[in-house]
């Protein structure tokens, strides 16, 4: 097995916001298999700690960016972890990134600046004899390793994935001393950013290579529509970009085993779970479609279109329970639209297990993003033989086969997709699954396409031991 380091901020079970840490947490065991051993990086926030039993601390530094710091090694599940605990950046209560307010962290250059740093440690000196042959970055959290690694002279290359462009971890042009960043990265060419510095620039730019998270968004990353002004740095490094597909972690996700609903291995067995879902949400009973949206709520997610077509949506009969929290505009809007509608009830909050029951108990989960790297809520939908409405984006049109005359011909059709990305082309598509629903042997079989679809990681995981493989050396 050849050892390498993942390093990222979120990591399932541990530390959850979002699809980065349900990849991060899978991907070791799906490299595994391909003969890459993968440890992960990740800070220590109070939450992991919290969750961290038999640790051993491997390093320790007196004074890493404003405070004391140790490394410490354990073991989570199958996860071999190494956790940074830095009281002064990680022990508060909040997200990984945000204060209980919802305010970024001040500090978030120097929490993740620390990240990369003792990952750029961990590859050039080793701990307890152990060197990685390769770094997996993760966003922009990861990006200054490379910067950091060349400074201190190890040559190990670095693979930077890119989960969502949206977020580029900028910070003013006047911390380059506190972050120890070399001032001749300051440029166009380097790190610099219309005047400010930008972690995920940086990754981009020194990475051996990098990646994302579907075909089609490494395609779109092309673009100023969807390259959100680093579309040129892309382009500058399209020999370097390769968009794989992301999977999900088959086991956790299997509707035949989860511990949190009525087991299933058909869609038949679909129904209890759905009487329980409709139950809980305190839904009306009925014949149309029970869809459910299980989503962080912000711009990119397009859940006010959702809003503009729901009236669609409930004259076909349609049902819909919502589960997400974010943008507080957003939150009261769907909040209002529960008190307007019967047919609508919506839970503001993060909810694993409510997750988990709302995709056994759909019939279709809506996924109306305005640009979606991958998803994988449209991943656990088909899992589970809930029907994904999807927008015609990114990682969403890579993975859901589309229930129009030749899909349904074919008799391949996963789900619907549908384009403009609009809330009256979503209304259509909204249509066409009430319409779809009522038609008992075509929505049957749609659930069983859905649920066959190969969703795992068998095939991602040899492209990217093949990548890894490729660029990699002994050390
Ligand atoms: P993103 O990473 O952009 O938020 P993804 O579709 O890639 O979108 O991943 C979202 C992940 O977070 C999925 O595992 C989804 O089930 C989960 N999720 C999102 N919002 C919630 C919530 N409110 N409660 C529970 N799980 C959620």
């Amino acid at each position: 097995m050849r050892p390498a380091l993942a390093v990222a901020s979120e990591c399932a079970p541990l530390i959850k916001t979002g699809g980065l840490a349900d990849v991060v947490g899978a991907l070791p065991g799906a490299l595994a298999t391909q003969g890459w051993a993968l440890r992960t990086l990740i800070p220590g926030y109070r939450g992991v700690l919290e969750q961290m039993k038999g640790t051993e601390q491997v390093w320790s530094d007196p004074m890493l960016f404003g405070g004391p710091a140790r490394l410490l090694a354990a073991r989570h599940g199958s996860l071999d972890l190494l956790v940074l605990d830095a009281p002064h950046l990680y022990d508060r209560a909040g997200s990984p990134y945000l204060d209980v307010g919802g305010r970024d962290w001040p500090d978030n250059d120097t929490r993740f600046a620390a990240l990369c740093w003792t990952a750029a440690v961990i590859a050039a000196q080793g701990v307890e004899g152990w060197r990685p042959e390769l770094l997996h970055l993760h966003d922009w959290q990861a990006g200054f390793t490379p910067v950091y690694l060349e400074q201190m002279g190890a040559a190990q290359p670095c693979v930077m994935t890119i989960h969502n462009i949206a977020f580029h971890g900028l910070t003013a042009a006047d911390r380059l001393a506190a972050l120890a960043l070399p001032e001749a990265g300051f440029t166009t060419d380097g790190f610099e950013y219309y005047g400010h510095i930008s972690a995920l620039k940086a990754g981009l730019t020194w990475a051996a290579r990098i990646t994302t998270v579907s075909p089609t968004y490494a395609r779109e990353l092309t673009m100023p529509e969807f390259g959100m002004g680093l579309d040129g740095v892309i382009r500058a490094r399209s020999d370097a970009l390769v968009g794989i597909l992301n999977g999900i972690d088959a086991e956790v996700w299997n509707p035949a085993t989860d511990p949190h609903i009525h087991h299933y291995a058909s869609p038949r067995g679909k129904r209890a779970n759905k009487r329980a879902l409709t139950a809980s949400f305190g839904l009306p009973e009925g014949d149309g479609p029970l869809c459910v949206v299980i989503s962080r709520l912000s711009q990119q997610k397009g859940l006010d279109m959702l809003l503009e077509a729901l009236p669609t949506l409930i004259a076909c009969g349609g049902r819909l329970a919502l589960l997400g929290s974010g943008d507080r505009r957003l939150e009261n809007a769907w909040l209002e639209a529960a008190d307007t509608h019967a047919e609508v009830a919506v839970r503001i909050g993060y909810d694993e297990e409510l997750a988990h029951r709302m995709f056994a108990g759909g019939d279709a989960v809506l996924v109306p993003s305005r640009f979606e790297p991958c998803g994988l809520t449209q991943l656990y939908g088909l899992r589970y033989g809930t029907v994904p409405v999807v927008a015609l984006t990114g990682g969403l049109a890579d993975t859901v086969i589309t229930a129009n005359d030749a899909g349904l011909r074919a008799g391949c059709a996963t789900g619907i997709s549908y384009a403009p990305l609009t809330g009256d082309a979503l209304g259509h598509a909204l249509r066409h699954l009430c319409e779809l629903h009522d038609d008992t042997s075509t929505w049957a079989r749609l659930q069983r396409n859905a649920m066959r679809h190969p969703v795992d990681w068998t095939a991602s995981a040899p492209q990217y031991a093949a990548l890894f493989d490729s660029i990699s050396r002994r050390v």
